[in-house]
């Protein structure tokens, strides 16, 4: 079991107060908290190595660069790439999307289609909107049915030799569906179509194996599991990445450079122009060692209660509804109060000191489907606790009663 009070206590943001109140931190869906170990290691890495990477020859040059690709090989490992030259460093899940979609530009043709699941983040739907605008590919979309799960026999009839891309999240932001990714890879693989994972919320709860997936793509931030924000990683298989063209042009991502013709430097720099978030990429490894040290065996089993218990508090208010009741599920509750609105009872309760997102997620299309303008979302994670959720019940409690 884990000691909760314990890691607790090395996050400094959770023994703050909030409007009074101590904090109750339900929003690990849009962002995580840090652990002091994250902290210090972006102060340290500024206090004693600060240099641009792999140009000097200088020592502090030489440090940085070890330790920005120590992280790479860690992170590789932890998803468990074939190669650390197929993991790359992005800003984030959206950066590594559109460096995917802007490389399928020169790949699809007018007559093929792309398919999205309708539980996407806006991140994952706009991007290969923008990429079919300019090739005259079709978008298509897998629906979902009543508890938010995706309809699968819907989605193999969506399958054809048109289809180029399928695109997914592992766990939806929204809803917290765990979605059957491994299965959906298999039978768009069978139709030779390519597959990107979006795997921002799905990080934080488990520790994803590409090679197990056998995904062509997968893409996550590293905010959202306990490291720096504009940190990220896009895991592509190696022949994919030597396929698809640069992203952006400029400096480190070239072999030479004339004005007649640039030849591109090899896998992974040829996706990492320009001087990258260095302090950030090495951190980023600090926070997968840290939850690594927790154990994903061990958050899952925190992460399960939470989500059971605060399933089990909210359904005694009268009136409340959950949305995402689907069986697979990561410790995201997502509801409303018949005849109130979201926005309300968020605003009541973060004056109770509890943080909570309300609205549509970005994820308008799910909202739409529902019919509803947004949720409360309450996303926890390991070092959350039971009272808190029952702190949060009794705010939502009274925000309802204050409100209707
Ligand atoms: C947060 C999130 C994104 C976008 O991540 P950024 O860090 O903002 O780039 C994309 N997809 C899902 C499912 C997310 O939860």
């Amino acid at each position: 079991m884990l000691d909760i009070q314990k890691i607790r206590a090395e996050f400094p943001i959770l023994s703050e107060k909030v409007n009074g109140k101590p904090l109750v931190y339900f929003d690990n869906g849009a962002t995580s908290q840090k652990p002091q170990i994250v902290i210090d290691a972006e102060a340290k890495y500024y206090q004693e190595i600060n240099a641009n990477i792999h140009r000097g020859v200088h020592t502090l040059s030489q440090l940085a660069t070890d330790a920005y690709e120590i992280s790479r090989v860690k992170i590789q490992h932890h998803i468990n790439a074939k190669f650390s030259h197929e993991v790359l460093f992005t800003s984030g899940t959206t950066h590594g999307i559109n460096l995917v979609t802007n490389g399928f530009a020169s790949i699809l043709k007018p007559g093929d289609e792309v398919i999205v699941s309708s539980l996407e983040h806006h991140s994952n739907i706009v991007p290969w909107q923008m990429l079919c605008e300019k090739t005259g590919a079709t978008l298509r979309v897998i629906p979902m049915n009543q508890d938010g799960e995706l309809i699968m026999e819907a989605f193999e009839a969506l399958l054809s030799e048109k289809t180029k891309v399928v695109t997914v999240n592992h766990i939806s932001n929204a809803l917290g569906i765990i979605n059957p990714v491994k299965y959906m890879i298999e039978k768009a693989h069978a139709v030779g179509a390519a597959v990107l994972i979006d795997g921002a919320q799905a990080v934080p709860h488990l520790k994803p194996d590409v090679q197990d997936l056998d995904c062509d793509f997968y893409a996550f931030s590293g905010h959202k599991m306990c490291g720096p924000t504009g940190t990220g990683i896009l895991y592509g298989k190696e022949d994919w990445l030597n396929k698809l063209p640069p992203y952006q042009g400029g400096g480190e991502m070239i072999k030479e450079v004339t004005f007649e013709k640039t030849t591109y430097a090899d896998l992974p720099h040829k996706f990492e122009a320009g001087t990258p978030n260095i302090a950030g990429g090495i951190v980023l490894g600090t926070a997968v060692d840290y939850l690594n040290n927790i154990g994903f065996h061990n958050i899952q089993k925190q992460e399960e209660k939470l989500l059971e218990h605060a399933t089990k508090r909210l359904l005694e208010i009268e009136g409340l509804k959950i949305y995402g009741t689907g069986k697979n599920k990561a410790s995201v509750v997502s509801f409303n109060i018949d005849g109130i609105h979201p926005y309300d009872i968020g605003s009541i309760i973060d004056k109770l000191g509890i943080a909570v997102r309300t609205g549509h997620h970005c994820a308008q299309p799910i909202m739409t489907f529902f019919c509803i303008p947004g949720t409360i979302r309450a996303s926890f994670s390991f070092y959350n606790t039971i009272e808190e959720i029952d702190v949060m019940v009794e705010a939502v409690k009274k925000a309802k009663t204050m409100l209707s």
